[in-house]
């Protein structure tokens, strides 16, 4: 009863973020009430295993009350202090400190966002008065990757290159440019790794070279692409990649907003590439989703610049709840959580996820296993050997996803037939053991399908 009139005012009143607004409305919402674990609970009482952590942001899993406690705390004695007029708190202070220890190299300082969109906004706007304060602001170019995903701003939805984030909205703009995508499975250069990350170092090259060097100002990618379907680069691509931006003087940033806190095993995926970033972004396992929060990491002689070329002006870029206590005092409970235990947890708990995805290579469905620690997917064919997609019909992104929940699960399903993965690092030998038996009983029923028989 209280499911049907909540599922009536969603309807007449909550828009929600990327939906079909007609089919939402045709299909109702599915209200969540509680989550434990790695584990969710809907307003039938139904439990599931929650394999997408919310939307790849709840790292550390459901009901930390030291979590709770930390916010409560911070609500109790200041819930807000701006940080404009030289003023602060000092929870954001210490997270800052915290993560600039942490992190590659000299990123030693933080802008904090609200989320992973605003930070790349931010990142766009620091960049540009970087390139102005050097001199060259006709550095104003950006360059991206087909299928990355940056946010949905009006200018970092431009950098992100997945259709559906364009079409009607104008974007990109013509400043924003993009190279091929590594994507493996699917590379026009075949499978083999050198040849990919050859094909992309000359790609990359020709378009810096055909915008002209001197114009490009930074250059964008997600050390795995998300939403794109969780695309994993070669090994050593990010840092050949890199090379090429060192050696045209163009600034690189690494958005890990899934992959940052600890999604591939580290802390920071560019730990593992062996990279620093010019700038790095991250948001969602930053605060594990109990509080809205992002963070832009700025290498030294990224701040420096721009302090030396703003002078005594202030560089007119914040926002009322940037550096917001509560959700600061999150991040450091959170980051707290990771280090005692759960990014070591996450760790095998990734192993057998990717072992668990393996064993169901041998489906008929399965063209391709992939991924890395908590972060995997499953590309579902109707023909392994030519590849071919599950047809637009069987309507992965609904018809999938309504099957997994029915047996229990929460995956993210890809309309082109591709299933995401990236549970809490606090999952249980249980937990992911059975992400794979559901996964196992989704596939045998989407082989039953019609479309696909
Ligand atoms: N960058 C990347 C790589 C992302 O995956 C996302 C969100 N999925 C964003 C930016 C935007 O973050 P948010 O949704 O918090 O605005």
């Amino acid at each position: 009863m209280l499911t049907n009139s909540l599922v009536e005012l969603d309807r007449r009143h909550l828009v929600h973020p990327v939906s079909s607004f007609r089919g939402h409305e045709e299909r109702g919402v599915r209200v969540l009430t509680s989550a434990k674990g790695a584990r969710v609970t809907d307003a039938e009482g139904r439990e599931l295993i929650d394999g997408f952590a919310g939307l790849w942001c709840v790292n550390a899993g459901y009901g930390h009350e030291s979590v709770v406690e930390a916010a409560a705390k911070q609500m109790r004695e200041l819930p807000y202090a701006t940080g404009y007029f030289d003023l602060g708190a000092e929870a954001p202070i210490r997270l800052a400190s915290e993560l600039a220890e942490r992190s590659p190299g000299d990123l030693n300082h933080i802008y904090f966002s609200l989320g992973g969109s605003d930070a790349v906004d931010s990142t766009i706007r620091f960049i540009r008065y970087y390139w102005h304060s050097k001199g060259q602001p006709e550095r104003d170019q950006f360059i991206s990757i087909h299928s990355g995903y940056h946010g949905s701003t009006t200018m970092g939805a431009g950098l992100t290159a997945l259709p559906g984030f364009h079409d009607g909205f104008g974007v990109p703009y013509d400043w924003q440019h993009r190279i091929s995508s590594h994507y493996i499975y699917r590379n026009p250069h075949g499978q083999d790794e050198q040849t990919i990350i050859d094909a992309s170092v000359a790609e990359l090259k020709a378009k810096i070279e055909a915008i002209g060097p001197e114009r490009v100002a930074a250059f964008y990618a997600e050390p795995i692409q998300g939403s794109g379907g969780v695309l994993v680069p070669p090994k050593g691509w990010i840092k050949a990649i890199k090379a090429v931006c060192e050696a045209y003087g163009v600034l690189f940033v690494a958005d890990e907003v899934i992959t940052a806190f600890g999604r591939t095993g580290p802390l920071f995926a560019s730990e593992e590439e062996g990279i620093v970033p010019d700038l790095m972004t991250t948001a969602k396992g930053l605060t594990s989703g109990y509080a809205p929060m992002g963070a832009v990491f700025m290498r030294n002689h990224v701040y420096e610049t721009i302090a030396e070329g703003a002078g005594a002006k202030a560089v007119g870029h914040g926002f009322t709840y940037s550096a917001h206590p509560v959700s600061a005092a999150v991040g450091l409970e959170v980051l707290k959580l990771y280090e005692g235990g759960l990014l070591e947890n996450g760790r095998k708990a990734g192993a057998r996820l990717m072992a668990g995805l393996h064993s169901l290579a041998d489906h008929p469905l399965v063209g391709d296993v992939r991924g890395r620690g908590m972060l995997a997917a499953l590309e579902l064919v109707t023909d392994k050997e030519k590849k071919t997609p599950l047809p637009a019909s069987v309507q992965p992104a609904t018809r999938l996803f309504d099957r997994a929940w029915e047996q229990g699960l929460v995956v993210r399903s890809f309309p082109q037939g591709i299933f995401g993965y990236a549970p809490p690092l606090c999952c249980t030998d249980a937990d992911i053991d059975g992400i794979i038996e559901r996964t196992r009983t989704v596939l045998d029923q989407t082989l039953e399908d019609s479309e696909i028989r």
